[in-house]
């Protein structure tokens, strides 16, 4: 064990135990042991989530809703157990509150377009925040454009952290929604939501939080967030792809127009006129990704046979050590040092392209994503091309980070 290990909590998380649940993790990538460090884009699937996708394809696969045979009913069981699992888990006061989506990006469309286009007026205002992932900021520009309302972003310190003397200023009584991301893919920040929801609440504005990065690492209660939307995606939290959720409050979701029309959205259709269905159906147009909900029920279940407070504990145990180990090299630089963070660490090294140390990490074995993000203005506030993202999971471990160190290094030489 070397100083810097020492320093660092000892946790009771079994984390050996556990990354044998995750069979992609076990294989060799160029000759090397797996490093998977690319969770923020999407997480490795445990076997029950794996093993769930394969029992309904092998065993009840059907439409749902609409067949009274054996098959149909069992999978339309199965579905609307996936959607009361979900409710459970993020604390929504009725399942019926849940829609099923394809992802985060798909639920802020959906808001965007179902509240936006309805509500929104000229002089409105949308408020971002500096971070925010393009899939939080581009459908809210595409609405402003057609409605005539306005932008406003909360800009952000040099730590990574919202200034929230600036969002007091910036949320007023023009505003009609804040759309702020939970936890910052880029840079990692934990942002302090309840104090900035509490502003827009003061105004009488929406709330939705794009919970895309927040899900994988704590527990969420919508209840006691006080938003008014919540989405995040299946597979960033062991699901499958092609699956997300969009929570929102019952009462919006009975007042809000319908935005994708099609089958099982309707109550009836006539060349003339169509009626639609309830909530959460009418916004459920079309087949769904059944597999994929079922898959999220599984993935539910396996973070509940865990130990949150563990799980947490050793993600805190290795961020403090990724980041301790990391800023032993010499001309690597964090970009984002929030106090509240998840184990994402963004850095750059001193002379030298993300996109070549991507490479020559990948030659090692090592997963690691680099670029912008989908976070561009994120790059631009800190006058950067891109970082190299190193973004962890609970079933990722010291010695892999210690092995990111020692490649680190080698690309150094390599590339210097
Ligand atoms: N929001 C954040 C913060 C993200 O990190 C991501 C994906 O990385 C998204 C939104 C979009 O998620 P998806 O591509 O699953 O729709």
């Amino acid at each position: 064990m070397n100083t810097l290990s020492k320093k660092v909590v000892a946790t009771t998380f079994d984390v050996s135990r556990v990354r044998q649940d995750f069979p992609a993790l076990d294989q060799d990538v160029n000759g090397y042991s797996l490093v998977y460090f690319d969770n923020g884009a999407t997480s490795q699937k445990p076997l029950s989530v794996i093993q769930a996708i394969s029992a309904f394809y092998t065993g009840y696969n059907a439409n749902i809703h609409r067949g009274v045979h054996h098959l149909s009913q069992l999978a339309t069981n199965a579905y609307e157990e996936a959607r009361q699992a979900v409710a459970d888990w993020i604390n929504a006061p009725k399942a019926t509150e849940v829609i099923f989506t394809s992802g985060t990006t798909a639920g802020i469309n959906l808001v965007a377009q179902s509240w936006g286009r309805h509500y929104l007026k000229p002089g409105d205002e949308i408020v971002l925040s500096a971070m925010e992932h393009h899939g939080n900021i581009v459908p809210w520009q595409m609405v402003c454009q057609e409605k005539g309302a306005k932008l406003r972003i909360i800009p952000m310190n040099d730590q990574g952290e919202l200034i929230l003397e600036e969002a007091e200023k910036i949320i007023g009584s023009r505003t009609r929604m804040l759309a702020l991301s939970h936890v910052s893919n880029a840079l990692g920040t934990i942002n302090p939501v309840a104090e900035i929801i509490a502003m827009a609440r003061k105004q009488g504005a929406l709330v939705l939080l794009d919970g895309a990065q927040a899900v994988p690492h704590f527990r969420i209660d919508v209840q006691q967030l006080d938003c008014d939307f919540y989405a995040f995606s299946a597979h960033k939290m062991l699901g499958s792809t092609g699956t997300g959720v969009l929570w929102a409050k019952e009462q919006l979701l009975n007042e809000l127009p319908p935005w994708q029309g099609g089958g099982d959205m309707i109550e009836s259709v006539s060349f003339e006129k169509t009626t639609y269905n309830v909530a959460p159906f009418r916004f459920e147009a079309g087949t769904p990704h059944i597999a994929g909900a079922l898959a999220l029920h599984a993935a539910i279940n396996y973070y509940r046979a865990l130990n949150q407070h563990e799980l947490e504990a050793h993600e805190a145990s290795l961020l403090q050590y990724a980041s301790q180990c990391l800023l032993s090299i010499p001309g690597l630089r964090i970009i984002g040092n929030a106090r509240h963070k998840v184990p994402v660490i963004s850095f750059v090294l001193e002379g030298l392209h993300p996109y070549d140390v991507g490479f020559i990490l990948d030659k090692y074995g090592i997963a690691v994503r680099t670029g912008h993000h989908c976070a561009q203005p994120v790059m631009d506030f800190f006058k950067i091309p891109g970082t190299i993202r190193a973004s962890l999971a609970f079933y990722n471990t010291t010695a892999e980070i210690e092995r990111l160190k020692e490649v680190l290094l080698i690309a150094k030489r390599m590339l210097s």
